[in-house]
């Protein structure tokens, strides 16, 4: 009989930015809730039995604000509603999961979401990194504002607020799926241009999403898109998984990229 540990928890439904952070502290016992898409089933089959539980619903964290040329995104805000966000996030977002997974699931939840293992997580992120996002977190030390590339390597048990970007100018996406509804992306490559320069995202390349810093050091020095796709596995931190193997997603990572490059339009 599977053990339904949120009622054994203590659950702590803060109705404000403010006592959510509160509420969170440094961190320590508490398990925060977002969609619950990945959390829900692992406390219902008993896998995971948090202490304390932190519903995020009513905090006041979703939702897109624009200001000027930027956004601002809570962290609550569900994957369905970031579906017309600029791009590439907007066609990462439409390639998660199914309908019912996306009104469900999180902005948070995707960026917090620790490594399946099985298979990849965080199709957003890619998008993000590729755009230059900022995430801010709360947690031991306060709050603070770091590279969303940064954050997801080392989520550091932190709580999860917002990330704020710059629409860009131009955005390329591609991405490898299975022909299944419920199918996690096996890999993902997002490239956007901003006032900051031309950025490149990795999802399904690594345990979390990564940067190709390579490609886009080989694009500003002048490099073809098809020479800098090639530069992608200096990146790269390929796994083995239920969805594809290392060796398969070596050999499709550079084809990737240079199709999210191509679809930039003019690829450099
Ligand atoms: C059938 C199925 C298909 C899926 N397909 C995809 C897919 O194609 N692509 C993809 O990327 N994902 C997929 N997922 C995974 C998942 O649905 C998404 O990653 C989703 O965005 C997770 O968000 P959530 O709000 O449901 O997370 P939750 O389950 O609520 O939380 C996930 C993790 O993030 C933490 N967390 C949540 N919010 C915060 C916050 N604000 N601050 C700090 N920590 C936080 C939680 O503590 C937990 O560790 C799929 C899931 C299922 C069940």
């Amino acid at each position: 009989m599977p053990a339904t540990s949120l009622a054994e928890a203590q659950v702590i439904a803060p109705t404000s930015r403010e006592e959510a952070v509160g509420a969170f502290g440094d961190g320590s016992g508490v398990t925060v809730l977002g969609g619950g898409t990945i959390l829900m089933p692992e406390m219902n089959y008993g896998r995971l039995r948090p202490e304390r539980v932190l519903l995020l619903q009513n905090a006041g964290l979703s939702g897109i604000a624009r200001n000027g040329g930027s956004l601002t995104i809570g962290a609550m805000t569900t994957v369905a509603e970031l579906e017309q966000a600029p791009e590439p996030l907007g066609t990462a977002a439409r390639n998660v999961a199914d309908h019912e997974i996306r009104a469900q699931a999180t902005l948070g939840g995707n960026l917090c979401a620790p490594s399946g293992g099985a298979t990849p997580r965080g199709d957003l992120q890619a998008a993000l990194i590729a755009l230059g996002a900022q995430v801010k977190t709360a947690g031991k030390g306060g709050e603070r504002t770091e590279p969303i590339e940064d954050f997801v390597a080392a989520p550091d048990g932190r709580l999860l607020l917002e990330v704020e970007f710059e629409e860009p100018q131009r955005s390329g996406y591609a991405a490898a799926h299975r022909p299944h509804a419920h199918a996690y992306t096996i890999l993902a490559v997002c490239a956007a241009e901003t006032t900051a320069g031309l950025r490149v995202g990795l999802s399904g390349a690594g345990r979390n999403g990564l940067r190709a810093r390579s490609v886009e050091d080989a694009l500003a020095v002048g490099a073809s898109a098809e020479e800098a796709s090639q530069k992608v596995l200096d990146d790269a931190q390929m796994q083995d998984d239920a969805l594809a193997s290392a060796w398969y997603r070596q050999r499709l990572l550079p084809i990737l990229v240079q199709r999210a490059l191509d679809d930039l339009g003019g690829g450099k």
